[in-house]
């Protein structure tokens, strides 16, 4: 049977619209066999998921996002085939997850300041206890009318240097890496085009992903043109990591988005799925 990988994806455990339940169906249904779910600094949607993908047959690898600072520049690092159980990782998340609600408040009093009131309030009351992003804060800001489009909220308020972004100090790299090493998984630098950086220090932040024990690097992800995967190919290559594909999928509302439709990973790079442990029958 083909398999067909998604190895990055949100549920309502962070900032996706559907249920770790609904997605995995979702995933299903557009032929996806192997689902990795990576929320945003949080495993909470895990165990659901499981619960699914063993009813109707999908094979789900444990993942989570960690949202890391390195050299005063966030990125995003995806772990993979984690053990959801292990006390350093827990011990990560639980780090992070004070982090993000400090920070939430502080967004909250920026917007506070600029007569938005109530926003971390309403926020955590609606989020059934998710990991609390931007993303909550931006349809907050749609639904009551402040803005007229998601991305108007990241332009006006909530984008990087604007009036109500705060600059976060998040996991350090080394940290980000020991949690998914100590948890068995697998560390992939997310999305490597979208940090807007130069080239030279792509190359010395990869230097550095590799020193701590980085492997992959996504090189198919939800939205990128030729070019990117391009680049993002010679750079696996330069560092010789293993690459993955995986949709970032967080809405159907998005319609360029979706779980599972992804181009193929290029035949001259290692897929990252031969590390895990479920699954070494494949390519
Ligand atoms: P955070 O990690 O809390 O800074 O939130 C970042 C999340 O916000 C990302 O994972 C995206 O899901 C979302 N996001 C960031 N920029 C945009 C944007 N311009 N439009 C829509 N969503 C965005
Ligand atoms: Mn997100
Ligand atoms: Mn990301
Ligand atoms: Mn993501």
């Amino acid at each position: 049977m083909e398999q067909i990988y998604d190895l990055h994806s949100h549920s309502n455990a962070s900032d996706g619209d559907l249920s770790p339940e609904m997605l995995v169906l979702r995933a299903k249904e557009n032929g996806v066999t192997h689902l990795a779910l990576t929320d945003h600094d949080s495993i909470s949607g895990l165990a659901e998921a499981q619960i699914t993908a063993d009813k109707i047959g999908l094979e789900l690898i444990s993942g989570i996002e960690f949202s890391c600072t390195w050299n005063k520049k966030t990125f995003h690092i995806v772990g993979l085939d984690i053990d959801p159980s292990n006390s350093e990782l827990l011990s990560g998340i639980a780090s992070l997850q004070s982090t993000r609600s400090t920070r939430a408040q502080q967004i909250s009093l920026k917007l506070e300041k600029q007569n938005i009131p109530n926003a971390y309030e309403t926020i955590l009351a609606e989020s059934n206890k998710a990991m609390i992003t931007r993303s909550h804060f931006a349809d907050f800001l749609l639904k009551n009318n402040y803005v007229s489009t998601k991305q108007g909220a990241f332009d006006a308020y909530l984008g990087q240097g604007k009036s109500a972004f705060v600059n976060t100090e998040w996991a350090s790299l080394e940290d980000t890496l020991h949690y998914i090493k100590s948890a068995g998984g697998t560390a992939v630098l997310a999305h490597p085009m979208r940090y807007k950086m130069t080239a030279s220090w792509m190359r010395r932040f990869l230097t550095a992903f590799k020193a701590e024990g980085g492997l992959g690097i996504e090189i198919i992800t939800g939205r990128n043109n030729p070019d990117e995967i391009r680049r993002s190919l010679h750079f696996a290559k330069q560092f010789d990591l293993y690459g993955s594909a995986g949709s970032d999928f967080h809405s159907p509302k998005n319609k360029w988005v979706e779980l599972g439709r992804l181009a193929p990973l290029p035949i001259n790079i290692k897929p990252i799925w031969r590390l895990f442990s479920q699954s070494p029958q494949t390519t």
